[in-house]
């Protein structure tokens, strides 16, 4: 009995070597796409995967620039939460009469 030939599903000349473990799909030795953990993908599953690879270097890039910008705006914050504080010691000493009231709760009039 002849052994039944499985031909990859993009190249049907071309006799499959594995299967996509996403899809199950058959694919060849020139489409199979091996993945860093020796998974093989065919290539419509594994093009998520190829594309993260390539923008990596872009990726960690862009995440050193967030990571700045977001180191200033910490900065930032903290220099506008000191002259809040400022400002509230300045408002307590100009109207010492007057108590805080907290916006719900006991507020009664
Ligand atoms: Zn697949
Ligand atoms: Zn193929």
């Amino acid at each position: 009995m002849e052994k039944p030939r499985t031909s990859c599903s993009l190249h049907p000349a071309l006799e499959a070597t594995g299967l996509c473990i996403l899809c199950d799909s058959p694919v060849c030795v020139q489409c199979a796409w091996t993945s860093p953990m020796g998974k093989v993908l065919c290539p419509r599953c594994a093009s998520p995967y190829q594309k993260r690879y390539e923008w990596e270097g872009e990726a960690t890039e862009a995440t050193k620039e967030t990571g700045a910008t977001v180191a200033r705006l910490l900065q930032e914050l903290s220099a506008a939460q000191q002259i809040i504080a400022e400002l509230e010691t300045k408002l307590r000493a100009m109207r010492p009469e007057v108590p805080w009231v907290p916006p719900s709760g006991e507020a009664q009039q």
